[in-house]
């Protein structure tokens, strides 16, 4: 296409991720023409699925929690199939060199036994307890009591206003890491604690912010309690993406990263490198981080530009490891591990739906371990095998994506700095007039997860909707 040949719709969405497609869907279907411009060849931004022969890897997203209803909703629209992960056997939890063994309990108590007032009566239980229990008593109470204390402290955060709680300012003043130092002094809970959190938020991150964060999930005691009730995508997490852009058919066009957007007063013009759309309205269903590469004319407000400079992106790496079966499920074990090695916080079970191939994945934070590619391999194999014996040693095919040098995906995740929220006093999903924000980083629910991402999505499909 040439550049002088502009091209107009009602709405242009900038990025095909799951949240752009998750907008472009519903604005289709309720007769809006659109345009999503996708700035590398393949749609799916954080969801990637590669094959190994049959097996599937899922090289980004992987799960999906039951409470993620939207994503449940798109996949049967789109059919495509879901199973239960196996959760099937014992967890391991490897603290202090010693690897034990348990069957995870529900959020509802998760959730009872943070509770302050019962901390003393808890006390003397674990510690008789606590040589059959997985964890020693003081740092099954510090895990416990932070956990509640963080859901007490998100409930004060008023959802559309973080700036507006009571105490803000200090909570934006103060890094959620500094927060967890206090709460978590001892080194096993804090690791814990950690590996359940491993990729969501950086530890400078605002307390502010970070609430705000965790207040979109409800309760994260639910996340903690384990890895029951948790769905795979049976193609791999890609498909749904992949799906949704077959139904949107020629309206997704993918090599095509947009470096500008013209504001107008009734309208946008989008600029790729080869083709202009010009639209009444425009979704940035991107990080704020990469929205920061993207120049406006006239340039957006200084509150959200803080925003976008503001935003911490977390790094890291996915590793799939490929055995011929999923041998650990003999020795009656679930293949999750959480674990307090530094280098790797934890492993599932991520087999394909018919264990004819075993799957260990695992999420490596992008700031720990080792730099050197063959030192990573051993260490995640040495810590595998502890684990799950030494089967676990010798894979058919060890796999690693790191995500800082996939071009165009801006992190992981990410948080706010310190003083951002209180000083800008928006929110990164409040729209610049015609410029709306889509993208998982301006979900209302389940910021962090495919199922905020969707839902982030159809929010902003829904103001485009609401404008006329
Ligand atoms: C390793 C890893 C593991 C994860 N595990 C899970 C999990 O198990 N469960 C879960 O629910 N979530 C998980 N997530 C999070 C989940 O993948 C994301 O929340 C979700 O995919 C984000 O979707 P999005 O559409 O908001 O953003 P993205 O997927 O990042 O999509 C944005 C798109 O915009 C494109 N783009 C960027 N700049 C431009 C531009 N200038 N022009 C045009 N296009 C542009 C990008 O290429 C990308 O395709 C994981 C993420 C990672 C990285």
């Amino acid at each position: 296409m040439s550049k002088n040949h502009l091209r107009r719709v009602d709405t242009v969405i900038v990025g095909g991720g799951v949240s752009g497609l998750a907008a472009a869907r519903r604005l289709v279907d309720h007769g809006r023409s659109v345009v999503v411009l996708e700035a590398l060849p393949r749609v799916g931004g954080r969801t990637l699925t590669k094959r190994e022969g049959e097996t599937v890897l899922d090289e980004g997203a992987t799960l999906i929690y039951r409470a993620h209803d939207n994503a449940f909703r798109l996949a049967r629209a789109h059919g495509v199939e879901l199973f239960e992960s196996n959760a099937e056997g014992r967890f391991l939890l490897h603290t202090a060199r010693t690897t034990r063994g348990f069957r995870y309990g529900n959020s509802r108590a998760m959730t009872l036994f943070g509770a302050p007032a019962l901390r003393p009566l808890l006390r003397p239980i674990l510690r008789l307890t606590s040589r059959w229990t997985a964890l020693p008593a003081e740092t099954m109470l510090q895990v416990l009591g932070a956990v509640s204390a963080l859901d007490k402290l998100a409930a004060t955060i008023p959802a559309s206003a973080p700036w507006t709680a009571p105490d803000a300012n200090l909570l934006d003043s103060r890094t959620f890491g500094s927060w967890l130092d206090e709460q978590l002094p001892d080194p096993g809970a804090r690791q814990l604690f950690e590996a359940n959190f491993a990729g969501y938020l950086p530890e400078t991150t605002s307390l502010l912010f970070a609430l705000h964060f965790l207040g979109t999930w409800g309760s994260i005691g639910s996340l903690l309690a384990g890895p029951a009730q948790v769905y795979r995508f049976r193609g791999g997490a890609q498909e749904l993406a992949l799906a949704l852009s077959r139904s949107l058919s020629d309206r997704v066009v993918v090599a095509s990263p947009v470096h500008s957007i013209t504001r107008h007063s009734a309208g946008v013009v989008v600029h790729c490198a080869e083709t202009e759309f010009e639209a009444d309205r425009v979704i940035v269903a991107i990080s704020p981080a990469g929205v920061q590469h993207l120049r406006f004319d006239p340039e957006l407000p200084q509150d959200r530009v803080t925003l976008q400079h503001a935003w911490q992106p977390v790094h890291g790496r996915k590793v799939n490891i490929v055995y011929d079966e999923p041998f650990w499920r003999q020795a009656g074990l679930s293949g999750s591990a959480l674990t307090d090695l530094d280098a790797v916080p934890g492993l599932l079970d991520a087999s394909p739906a018919d264990g004819n191939a075993g799957v260990l994945s695992g999420y490596l934070p992008g700031d720990r371990g080792s730099a050197d590619p063959g030192e990573r391999r051993r260490t995640v194999l040495s810590v595998s095998t502890t684990l799950f014996g030494p089967r676990a040693a010798e894979p058919l095919h060890y796999h690693e994506k790191n995500w800082e040098d996939e071009p165009f995906a801006y992190g992981c995740e990410g948080g706010l700095a310190v003083g951002a929220l209180t000083s800008a006093r928006r929110l990164p999903k409040t729209p610049v007039g015609r410029v709306h924000f889509a993208g998982v980083e301006t979900a209302d629910a389940w910021m962090g997860f495919l199922g905020g991402a969707i839902q982030a999505g159809e929010r902003a499909a829904d103001e485009v909707l609401a404008a006329g």
